[in-house]
């Protein structure tokens, strides 16, 4: 207990030392310390709240978190006051899409970022020049989210999305040479379309199916399939898939399947967001006011919500009740799920629908969330979701992101209201930061 005493003498002496070496007094303990002060805690492990933390922020990581009471701050911290705030991790989008040239695509990172969405994964609409910019995003060498990629995603000729330019392999052989130039590219994920009950005959074939996922595999890649039937499903895990994309749509899933889905650890994102788009602006047109979300909708959604004759003509639409009914549907899956103790993260296929673009980049990540509340999930079970859950897929394992603790990085949120009385408030948002950094959100926002 004297040490302190002694080491304070050449600090309160500054420069001068009248015996024994030389040396200046080094910078405070704290130098280069962002201290959050006062904040309720949601670290996104699903742990109680810690009330009124402390977390310290060093070199871009997450250095200490606990109670103020017992966490002191060193001195020379930079102190961010937070009190009545709540921290919480960025979010992980774990299916998006990027369209446009290179800059658009920035722009769309950037949208995201000002809603907090520090990782999101492009999950199948990549041609290699964005690739490249994904990569770079991977590493923090653009101004994005931590992005994952998988390239050029697989399906069948005149098979699901239609029209898209993706890989439409005829043989195995040219399969097997689709999945090796991606692994050249660089790329995290394998994706694979496997629709649609609504056109049957237009799958990808079993056979196909195969080979895509073993040489994927063979090139340390992580295939991942979007689903929305059970066979599809059953086929794909025995092959070791274990990342489904949407749910299933045309059977009740069974009490022993879902068992099989928690004993393999398999993941799912359900992107609830991206069929309530469909319809939403139509019951909610004040929104179209909202200057967030104005800001956060690509400029050609905007102008067509925004039009009362296309919103007429959406309500009309003869398909609209068996889309209401596809959502409920998808809202029990995600809730049976949930409760079973699979895995179910947040996606929100956010930049999809080639040129309809409902879902706003960022909003809509929040979106889901509240979808995932409104299916009967806790406000916190849908925070795990978007953080912890979604962070441990596109990382696979052990992640350095996507919660609060001491050594991940310093992705984090800070809000203004309290998520668990009402998740709409993870849009009420003060501040983001990313790998230890501040964003500027006003920047984000109105850079062109
Ligand atoms: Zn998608």
């Amino acid at each position: 207990m004297r040490r302190p005493l002694v080491s304070l003498v050449p600090l309160l002496l500054g420069t001068v030392t009248a015996c024994g070496p030389s040396q200046p007094p080094g910078p405070p303990p704290g130098a280069g310390v962002v201290a959050i002060v006062g904040a309720q805690l949601i670290d996104g492990t699903g742990s109680d709240p810690i009330a009124e933390s402390v977390v310290l922020v060093r070199d871009g990581r997450i250095e200490t978190v606990g109670p103020q009471s017992s966490t002191p701050v060193p001195d020379g911290a930079e102190v961010i006051d937070a009190t009545s705030q709540t921290i919480m991790p960025g979010l992980v989008d774990t299916h998006a899409h990027y369209h446009g040239d290179l800059d658009r695509v920035r722009r769309q990172f950037r949208k995201q970022l000002y809603f907090g969405v520090t990782t999101a994964r492009s999950i199948g609409a990549d041609p290699p020049g964005k690739v490249d910019l994904m990569l770079k995003a991977h590493t923090g060498q653009v101004t994005a989210p931590r992005m994952y990629t998988a390239g050029l995603g697989f399906s069948y000729p005149d098979g699901f999305p239609p029209g898209s330019p993706v890989n439409r392999p005829h043989t195995e052989d040219e399969a097997q040479e689709m999945v090796e130039a991606l692994a050249e590219q660089g790329v995290h994920f394998v994706k694979m379309w496997v629709n649609r009950m609504p056109t049957p005959g237009m799958k990808i074939t079993p056979e196909m199916r195969t080979t895509v996922v073993e040489q994927a595999m063979t090139h340390d890649l992580v295939p991942v399939a979007h689903i929305i039937e059970e066979g599809d499903l059953v086929q794909l895990m025995d092959l070791g898939v274990r990342d489904f994309l949407h749910t299933v749509e045309d059977a009740d899933i069974s009490p022993d399947l879902i068992e099989r889905l928690r004993d393999t650890g398999t993941v799912f994102s359900p992107t609830l967001t991206n069929i309530h788009a469909g319809w939403f602006w139509i019951d909610h047109p004040e929104l179209l006011d909202d200057p967030e979300l104005r800001a956060a909708f690509e400029p050609e959604a905007l102008a067509r919500w925004s039009d009362p004759a296309h919103r007429e003509e959406a309500a009309a639409s003869p398909t609209l009740d068996a889309r209401k009914a596809r959502l409920a549907g998808s809202m029990a899956f995600v809730k049976i799920l949930n409760d079973a103790g699979v895995g179910v993260a947040v996606g929100t296929d956010s930049g999809a629908g080639n040129g309809s673009w409902n879902v706003p980049q960022g909003w809509g990540t929040h979106h889901e969330l509240e979808l995932y509340v409104e299916a009967g999930l806790t406000p916190m079970q849908a925070i795990v979701a978007a953080t912890q859950t979604g962070a441990a897929l596109l990382a696979r394992g052990e992640p350095e992101f996507g919660t609060i603790a001491p050594g991940k990085l310093a992705d984090l949120i800070v809000l203004n209201r309290d998520p668990l009385a009402d998740i709409a408030n993870t849009r009420d948002i003060d501040r983001v930061m990313q790998g230890g950094t501040w964003l500027d959100r006003t920047t984000l926002m109105t850079m062109p």
